[in-house]
């Protein structure tokens, strides 16, 4: 009797769909920062493992939840609008702090407001498939391994209107956080105005900014106090299992003089605290020259894109990369990546680029709703995702890697 192969071997496919199950059915609530982050993490590294990969563990800590941190800004911003029925120019200086602390915290320079936030302790996977020779070039692929809260703002029916009606040009233009800025700016002007002259056309004005933070702040608080966490089978669980397949395929065939690293990452969701303190405790031991990063995350339902990051203004990933890109995927017969502008927030590549490395983040994107499938959402679940369009950008990104590999 003749056995079908497929009977006896598991597909990519079948790899993907088992690991990302198991992930989602045993550790259904990965905050950031929790116990189940861990608890993933260490699944995944009995997987690298189990292919001969060396593993290390990083700890850091990090603040719980990004949403907290949006919501102090809001909530100073919005204090600021109301200590100016009284003090004008106080009111205005709460707004400029508001709008600086969030400056700097979102190119994570410094973290003023930030620290209001509680942290906790979290960790990144290190797993290494080590070069034979001494090392001329390493590809890190990361992938974070914690879910996203969820809340009305994610509702579908209010992000399709958002995105339908977002300009598509100026990309500034696109970015949320950036409308929130200019509305800080003109409330501080109107503040100045209110106090050196005797205008009063200005309150109606006034009211309708401050909504630029109060509208926000309800729906940042509304996350953080029904704090309800997303299956994540899309993302991230999908860029955790393709780190395995990574860790399988890339066992041979590479240069000597070639390290590869796969990093699950912890506290993504929460502000990219893994990724941060990854650039931070790595940069002497990964020299930029010599390092580039593909940052995996939400990798199938829809088309394959590569990021574009920055909160305000777009911060783009290097133009040699980009190229490479374009240049594998012509390889295989598809059409080019396009850049993709997401309407807020980031990925793990941003603090990377930020600390002058080479990195960029590779996501799926629905056409149809302009965001990635069940952003954030209950239904972002196992049963929901594409197995093969991951294992479709698996091919992509390894032949990325080898490009990479190859390149002196
Ligand atoms: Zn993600």
């Amino acid at each position: 009797m003749i056995r079908s192969h497929s009977a006896t071997t598991p597909t990519e496919v079948d790899v993907i769909r088992r690991l990302v199950r198991t992930l989602e059915r045993r550790f259904p609530r990965r905050a950031s920062g929790s116990v189940n982050e861990r608890r993933a993490q260490e699944l995944l590294a009995e997987e690298f493992e189990r292919r001969g990969l060396s593993i290390a563990w990083q700890p850091f800590r990090a603040s719980r939840s990004l949403y907290a941190v949006l919501a102090w800004h809001n909530a100073v911003a919005v204090a600021g609008s109301v200590v100016f029925i009284w003090q004008p120019l106080v009111g205005a200086l709460l707004q400029l702090f508001a709008g600086i602390s969030y400056l700097l915290d979102c190119h994570y320079r410094a973290y003023l407001l930030r620290r209001l936030v509680p942290r906790a302790r979290s960790q990144n996977l290190i797993a290494t498939l080590p070069a034979a020779a001494p090392v001329r070039r390493r590809v890190v692929f990361t992938a974070h391994a914690d879910a996203a809260p969820t809340g009305w703002m994610f509702e579908p029916a209010f992000l399709y209107w958002i995105q339908r009606f977002a300009p598509q040009r100026p990309a500034i233009l696109r970015r949320h956080m950036f409308g929130w800025l200019a509305s800080l700016v003109v409330l501080s002007v109107l503040a100045v105005i209110r106090a050196t002259t005797d205008w009063w056309w200005f309150p109606i004005w006034y009211g309708g900014l401050t909504l630029a933070s109060l509208v926000p702040l309800v729906l940042m608080l509304q996350i953080v106090l029904t704090n309800r966490i997303v299956p994540g089978a899309n993302d991230n669980l999908s860029g955790c299992a393709a780190l395995v397949l990574l860790a399988e395929r890339l066992q041979s065939g590479l240069p000597d003089d070639c390290e590869v690293v796969l990093v699950v990452t912890g506290c993504e969701e929460s502000g990219r605290g893994g990724a941060e303190a990854l650039a931070r405790e790595m940069r002497d031991e990964w020299p930029a020259a010599s390092t580039t990063f593909l940052v995996l995350d939400t990798i199938s339902g829809g088309d394959l894109r590569y990021m574009v990051e920055g909160e305000i203004w777009p911060i783009e990933p290097p133009s040699e990369l980009v190229e490479q890109i374009q240049a594998v995927a012509r390889e295989t017969g598809r059409e080019a990546l396009r850049a993709y502008h997401a309407p807020a927030g980031a990925t793990d590549a941003a603090p990377l680029l930020l600390a002058g490395y080479d990195a960029v983040c590779l996501s799926r994107i629905d056409e149809r709703i302009d965001l990635p499938r069940n952003y954030h959402l209950p239904t972002d679940r196992s049963g929901n995702l594409s197995c093969e369009q991951a294992v479709e950008t698996v091919d992509l990104v390894e032949r990325l890697a080898r490009h990479l590999a190859s390149d002196s």
